[in-house]
């Protein structure tokens, strides 16, 4: 059995181990060291923290204190890993914890947070998904059971300094065209609760100072929230410090593409069993900018599919020019108000969208002025048919529109 080279404790206070961190910066100390082809397990917290828990309100979704996120377990360093080089993981496997077998699904609340239709749900709410071994059922959203897709929404390596540097001008200067924005537009770093591994004294408060937040993907990989990243995939991240600096966390018992709901995926605690390998400077001889990856062997197995489309003219009916994440929000749009037609609330909907194996394609990006977007959402997740058919739908769940899952009291 390989060895559990970072552990967790549900107990106790993320910032108390200093195997976490939760800011990008290379001056945070490696937690441990492997070689290459060394196998190893790393524990995680979820992504808050546990600030999320098992009951029936989401007031603290709604309470939520994001600059805390994500809690990262690392970093990582490998033996003889330099700038320029590859590091190959193979995940290997990933678990919940036997004493925490469930998660959690939320929207943030548009005052903190926000996500992809936050205008359309403005309110904080929460749907709790307990796990039957490969599956998932909620008592918040009856009339659904799927095989989960885990999968760690963040992984990624340290930046150099130069790097980190690059990413806090450009996302400063997109903040600066609309700093009173609410949600913000971007996150700038944050230092007062900045959680900088083993860093203490005068390094840490000068490394929390520009410590990047990890709530965008980047270069690196990092929050990438890529569903099909699940155990058995193999991933080739850049290297861009010396050791690599690994860190891993925000595991996901299942999503759908885009996590739409922000809060997120099924989020949960757990463990990763990863492999670690180099390809010396793979960067350049691959041409590699951003990480690549080979997908699982394994995957949940839907043959069918009820597809959505969506275009890029918004509710209000305004054309937009090829614009994706309007024709994706008309899809998510489109499959939400079809499934209020069985008796779902368009909550428990939109819940479905953002932890189900959905899949979200950009179609078309050519045939102006319209980009077409599709939402893949799999019949076979549900307990009764939900396809169209002469008799229109029957009512299966009783489910009033636009009553809230676990509601923000
Ligand atoms: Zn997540």
């Amino acid at each position: 059995m390989a060895d559990t080279l970072i552990k967790v404790d549900l107990s106790q206070s993320a910032f108390e181990n200093d195997m976490i961190h939760n800011r990008w910066h290379p001056d945070i100390p490696m937690a441990v060291t492997v070689k290459p082809g060394d196998d190893f397990i790393l524990e995680c917290v979820d992504w808050t923290g546990g600030q999320i828990k098992n009951d029936d309100s989401a007031a603290d979704v709604r309470d939520v204190n994001l600059s805390h996120v994500h809690f990262l377990s690392g970093p990582v360093g490998v033996e003889g890993a330099e700038p320029g080089d590859l590091l190959v993981v193979e995940l290997l496997d990933i678990g919940a914890f036997p004493q925490q077998q469930w998660g959690f699904n939320g929207f943030f609340s548009k005052q903190n947070g926000g996500g992809f239709l936050t205008d359309h749900f403005p309110q904080a709410q929460k749907s709790i998904w307990d796990f039957e071994g490969l599956f998932t059922k909620s008592r918040h959203v009856p009339g659904v059971r799927y095989a989960g897709l885990i999968h760690p929404g963040l992984i990624g390596c340290l930046p150099s300094q130069d790097l980190l540097n690059t990413w806090n001008a450009r996302e400063q200067a997109l903040i600066d065209t609309n700093p009173t924005r609410v949600p913000p537009l971007a996150n700038p770093p944050f230092p007062a609760t900045a959680h900088m591994g083993r860093l203490k004294g005068e390094a840490k408060a000068k490394a929390a100072a520009e410590g990047a937040r990890t709530v965008p993907p980047r270069e690196h990989g990092g929050n990438c929230d890529i569903k099909d990243l699940s155990r058995g995939s193999k991933i080739y991240f850049p290297v861009y410090v010396k050791g690599a600096g690994l860190s891993v966390g925000d595991l996901h018992f299942s999503q759908g593409d885009g996590e739409i709901t922000f809060c997120g995926a099924i989020e949960m605690a757990g463990w990763v069993h990863m492999k670690v390998e180099l390809i010396k400077e793979g960067m350049s001889k691959y041409g590699i900018r951003n990480p690549i990856f080979r997908p699982s062997p394994i995957t949940p197995h839907y043959n069918d599919y009820l597809i959505f489309e969506g275009i890029s003219v918004d509710e209000a009916g305004t054309q937009h020019y090829l614009d994706v994440h309007v024709a994706y929000r008309q899809a998510c749009l489109n499959a939400i108000e079809y499934l209020t037609k069985f008796g779902y609330s368009r909550a428990q909907a939109y819940a479905i969208l953002g932890t189900a194996p959905v899949q979200g394609h950009i179609s078309g990006v050519v045939d102006i002025p319209n980009a077409c977007a599709t939402l893949f959402l799999p019949t076979e997740i549900f307990e009764f048919d939900i396809r169209p058919n002469a008799n229109g739908p029957t009512k299966f769940l009783k489910g009033d529109v636009d009553v809230p899952l676990a509601p923000d009291l």
